[in-house]
């Protein structure tokens, strides 16, 4: 079995797993799960599931909370002379990738014995929370802020879940703090180690349709970093377990026009203006920059910066080729092609662009860009 511990990327604190905590006692920083050693167990089934047993122990449960999430395809397209490898994750569930950390998060507050799930979210995470407390007879309460895409907001509400709106994203994420009674679970996407061990999975699942071989690089969106961190752990584990042999990819994070926590973090200056479209990026300070960075740096990656003009054109060109996705999602195939225009991706390269999340949540603004409508 694959052996894991806690690990503080800030104060170094080492200990072993504990379903109940989240966070360095000693610091407050949001704590990793680290692979050990170990090997890599049998798999079955299908999507996140799947790899249950290469899962740390307190999520091999007996029924986990599933909707099926997971499994997604893996679409090859020859762009440039690159081989395009998109992930559509905006097939899971509820319509994002969210729904792989959520079914943990949900799978772990349920044998912990919680009965409601809290989350702060921009939409996706709060729709995916709210998916999931249907789907395990759990309650659940979501705070956005107020101007989350409307389509998202009726969804939650639509799925019996309480809807809070906030005047802005950091203020969802401190009322849903403040308002934490006993027996709730705060899902906390943005700092909840257990969160990520969802999204590992989508590193497990394209290499294991790569025959278990890795692209040379991830190009992702990042703003908490679930997607980003979940994805660079995933292929470091395989390597380390000795599921394959390639060197891990060189991750390539996205931020939007307005707010780029990491690329400062990285490049000192970052250009200024403001991304309407990019709604689901906007993280002024998330709790794992500093994991962030490291992993973009020791991958010898980087950071794009893409605002509303190369979004809309990137939007507009995955629709014509059947990918219905939501303006934020577009934003790492925008910075594809910001890359090979400025040689950072080049031919005979093959690269993994997850698309994200749906565009049927956000169809007003696909009109918008797409047809002029
Ligand atoms: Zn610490």
């Amino acid at each position: 079995l694959a052996e894991y511990m806690f690990v503080c990327p800030e104060c170094g604190f080492k200990a072993p797993l504990n379903p109940r905590i989240t966070q360095c006692p000693k610091c407050g920083a949001p704590l990793r799960i680290e692979l050990i050693g170990g090997g890599f167990t049998p798999l079955r089934g299908r999507g996140v599931w799947r790899y249950k047993g290469v899962m740390p122990n307190p999520l091999h449960v007996d029924n986990p909370i599933s909707l099926g999430e997971g499994g997604t395809p893996l679409v090859r397209r020859r762009i440039n002379g690159i081989d395009v490898w998109f992930k559509l994750e905006y097939l899971n569930p509820l319509g994002s990738f969210k729904d792989r950390g959520v079914s943990v998060a949900a799978t772990l507050a349920k044998s912990l014995g919680y009965s409601t799930l809290v989350e702060d979210s921009s939409g996706n995470t709060g729709l995916s929370t709210a998916g999931y407390a249907a789907a395990s007879g759990m309650k659940a309460r979501i705070y956005v802020p107020a101007d989350a895409p409307e389509g998202k907001k009726k969804l939650v509400r639509l799925l019996g879940a309480e809807l809070i709106e906030a005047p802005s994203r950091s203020d969802a994420a401190r009322l849903a703090e403040e308002q934490l009674r006993s027996g709730e679970y705060h899902v906390a996407h943005t700092w909840n180690p257990w969160f990520i061990e969802g999204t590992v999975t989508i590193a497990y699942e394209v290499s294991e349709d790569l025959s278990w071989t890795v692209p040379s690089t991830i190009i992702a969106p990042v703003a908490s970093g679930t997607l980003l961190l979940g994805i660079y752990y995933g292929f470091k584990r395989l390597r380390k377990l000795g599921v394959v042999e390639d060197e891990s990819p060189r991750i390539i994070g996205v931020q939007a026009l307005g707010t780029t926590p990491v690329y400062k973090a990285i490049h000192g200056e970052s250009p200024q203006g403001y991304s309407r479209l990019i709604d689901a990026l906007r993280i002024p300070n998330p709790p794992r920059l500093k994991e962030i960075v490291e992993a973009i740096e020791r991958s010898r990656g980087d950071v794009i910066i893409v605002g509303d003009d190369e979004v809309k054109p990137a939007l507009k060109e995955l629709a014509h080729m059947g990918f219905i996705v939501e303006p934020t999602s577009a934003s790492a195939y925008a910075a594809f092609k910001k890359a090979f225009s400025e040689g950072l991706v080049e031919r005979g390269d093959s690269v993994l662009i997850p698309l994200t999340g749906t565009g049927f949540k956000t169809l007003d603004i696909l009109l918008e860009v797409v047809s002029g409508q």
